[in-house]
């Protein structure tokens, strides 16, 4: 199966916002070994959502529009593409009142436009949509899939993940397997270009990088028949990648970084203190949202001034003056100073 995504809005072709719905979707697509082979986005506009609807029934198997739902007069994506397949838009009463029930919780007027958004596609699947008032919608369409998604990216991400893949599973049949391994400390392109090789020597397994959080994971997607067999190759994927770059990895099971070190500490019994400079905090936070931090973490100091880092931790100010605050020699003089509280 191959797809197809057309993200409907004029901000997007205005340059105003950037169209980050196509890259969820073509890399949540990759994942369920569905290829994406065209991204189209196009103005609120009628005679464009049409042509692009033509276009994409000639040459795509699923085919994923986003935005244009909402009850706005320049939403429609859901008429035109509807008028262009020749589908009706029936008034769902069940579907009505989700919306009005969504408004009532937020104590809101719920205004004429709304019931529009109440219309479904005759003989289509309708997504909830948990984040929203605008449902979503998968049509069946001679051999082809329509899915109508809201433009909010959070509605999108939901929706997507939770009522549009189990319905693309069940159509492709394809059982698929994914392992994600978690690096840290090396940039993604440096990554790409250490594992080059692995790559480009799999195309089942397919083998991926993604960039997020100051981390890269690895994540690597098999389309099996036969479990054992699938489990076998991931397993000889993973002990290639780990032989070329295992200083950088720091997990096997898409744990956060946090997660790791608590995990670690605790099993060793040892406690962890921060000293922060420019991360005011941001690295202790980290590791107090995990239950049972206070069995590992026992203080961390922001020493944000110089004069902080000179006081609290006892840096040289000569340290400071010839390196800089930002530098490996200042960094290890504030964790000697705070390994000296701490003992
Ligand atoms: P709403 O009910 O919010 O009007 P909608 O389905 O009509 O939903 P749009 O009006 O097209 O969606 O977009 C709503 C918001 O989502 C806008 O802030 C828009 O900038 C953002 N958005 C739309 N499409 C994308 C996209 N492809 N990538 C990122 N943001 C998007
Ligand atoms: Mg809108």
């Amino acid at each position: 199966m191959n797809a197809e995504i057309i993200n409907v809005g004029d901000e997007l072709l205005a340059g105003k916002t950037l169209n980050s719905n196509s890259k969820f979707l073509s890399e949540e697509l990759t994942v369920l070994g569905i290829e994406t082979r065209f991204c189209t986005m196009i103005r609120d506009n009628k005679e464009d959502i049409e042509f692009a609807t033509e276009l994409a029934l000639k040459r795509s198997d699923v085919i994923i529009y986003t935005g244009g739902l909402g009850p706005t007069e320049d939403d429609f994506t859901k008429e035109v593409v509807c008028n262009t397949i020749g589908r009706e838009l029936i008034l769902d009463k069940e579907v009505l009142s989700s919306i009005s029930s969504f408004f009532e919780k937020r104590n809101i007027n719920m205004t004429k436009n709304n019931v529009k958004q109440a219309y479904v596609p005759n003989n289509s699947i309708v997504l909830e949509n948990s984040k929203g008032t605008a449902p979503g919608f998968f049509i069946k369409e001679d051999k082809r899939v329509i899915i109508l998604l809201p433009g909010p990216p959070r509605e999108v991400n939901n929706m997507f993940k939770q009522n549009v893949v189990p319905l693309l599973w069940d159509l492709s049949n394809i059982k698929i397997k994914t392992r994600t391994i978690n690096t840290i400390g090396i940039g993604e392109s440096q990554l790409e270009e250490e594992i080059k090789d692995i790559i480009s020597n799999y195309k089942n397994p397919y083998i991926a990088t993604y960039a997020r959080d100051g981390q890269v994971d690895i994540r690597i997607t098999i389309k099996y028949k036969n479990e054992q067999k699938a489990n076998l190759l991931l397993r000889e994927v993973e002990k290639k990648i780990h032989k070329k770059i295992k200083k950088y990895i720091y997990s096997f099971n898409n744990e956060k970084i946090e997660e790791t070190v608590f995990k670690l500490l605790n099993e060793k019994n040892f406690k962890i203190g921060f000293c922060e400079s420019c991360t005011g905090g941001l690295v202790s936070s980290r590791l107090t949202k995990i239950s049972g931090a206070s069995n590992v973490l026992d203080r961390s100091i922001i020493t944000y001034s110089n004069r902080a880092k000179i006081e609290e931790v006892g840096v040289k100010k000569e340290t400071l003056d010839l390196f800089g605050a930002v530098s490996e020699e200042t960094s290890i003089e504030m964790a000697k100073g705070l390994l000296k509280k701490e003992i």
